[in-house]
C-alpha cells in the first residue's frame, strides 16, 4: 500500500466537507462510517454473528439489523457493546484494509470520526484533524441531522476531547470560516501529501 492519510474530527467538524474536496482532486476516500454500516447489511457474516450472540430480537421483520433495539439494549447493558464490537471491529478493519489496497489514486484517505479512539490509526501513515469549536460543531450537526443540541452534545462527550485530538494529529485545519477558506487550507496540504506519496514508492 502507498501513502495513506487518516482524516478525523468530531461530529460536525467538517470531515465530509474536507474529504469531498479531496475526492474532487481525484483522491480515493474510504469512509469508516460507511464501512461500519456495510458490514452489518443483510447477508453479511457479521449480521449473522450478531443474531447468534444476542438473539432473534435484533433482527427486524425485513431481515435487517434492528439498530434501535440494539441501541436500547446497549444502553441498558453497557457490556453488550463489547460483545458487539468484538464482532463488528474485525469485519470493519478487514473491509477497510481491502478498500485501501484496491485504491488507485496517488494517495488514499481513511476518514473516521474515531480514528484515534480505535486501532484504525495504525492503518495510516499521517493524520489530519479537521477542527472546529464546540458551538460550530453543534450548529452544523444540528442543522445537518435535525438532531437536538442535547443529542449532539452527548455524541461530542463520548468522542475523544478536542485538545487530545489536537495533540495527536500531524496536521490540523481549523474549519471555522467559509467552505472556500477550508478548501484554500486543504490545497497546500494536498500538494504536500502528493510529495509524500511519491517518496513512498
Ligand atoms: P462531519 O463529517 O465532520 O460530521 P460535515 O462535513 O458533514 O461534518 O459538516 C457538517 C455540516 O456542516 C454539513 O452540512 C456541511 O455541509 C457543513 N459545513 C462543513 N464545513 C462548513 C463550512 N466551512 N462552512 C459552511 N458549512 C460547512
Amino acid at each position: 500500500m502507498g501513502f495513506i492519510l487518516g482524516v478525523t474530527g468530531g461530529i460536525g467538524s467538517g470531515k465530509s466537507a474536507a474529504t469531498q474536496w479531496f475526492e474532487s482532486q481525484g483522491i480515493t476516500v474510504v469512509d469508516a462510517d460507511i464501512v461500519a454500516r456495510e458490514v452489518v447489511e443483510l447477508g453479511q457474516p457479521a449480521l449473522n454473528a450478531i443474531q447468534k450472540a444476542f438473539g432473534d430480537w435484533v433482527i427486524s421483520n425485513d431481515g435487517s439489523l434492528n439498530r434501535r433495539a440494539l441501541r436500547e439494549h446497549i444502553f441498558q447493558f453497557p457490556e453488550a457493546r463489547h460483545t458487539l464490537e468484538q464482532i463488528t471491529h474485525p469485519a470493519i478493519r478487514q473491509s477497510i484494509v481491502k478498500q485501501l489496497q484496491q485504491a488507485q489514486s496517488p494517495y488514499v484517505i481513511l476518514v473516521s470520526p474515531l480514528l484515534f479512539e480505535t486501532n484504525q490509526h495504525e492503518l495510516v501513515q499521517h493524520t489530519l484533524l479537521i477542527d472546529a469549536d464546540e458551538q460550530t460543531q453543534l450548529d452544523r450537526a444540528s442543522q445537518r441531522d435535525g438532531q437536538s443540541e442535547e443529542q449532539i452534545r452527548k455524541i461530542i462527550a463520548a468522542q475523544m476531547s478536542r485538545s487530545e485530538k489536537q495533540k495527536r494529529a500531524n496536521d490540523i485545519i481549523l474549519n471555522d470560516g467559509l467552505l472556500e477558506h477550508l478548501h484554500a487550507q486543504l490545497k497546500p496540504l494536498h500538494l504536500e501529501y502528493l510529495q509524500k506519496a511519491e517518496h513512498c514508492f
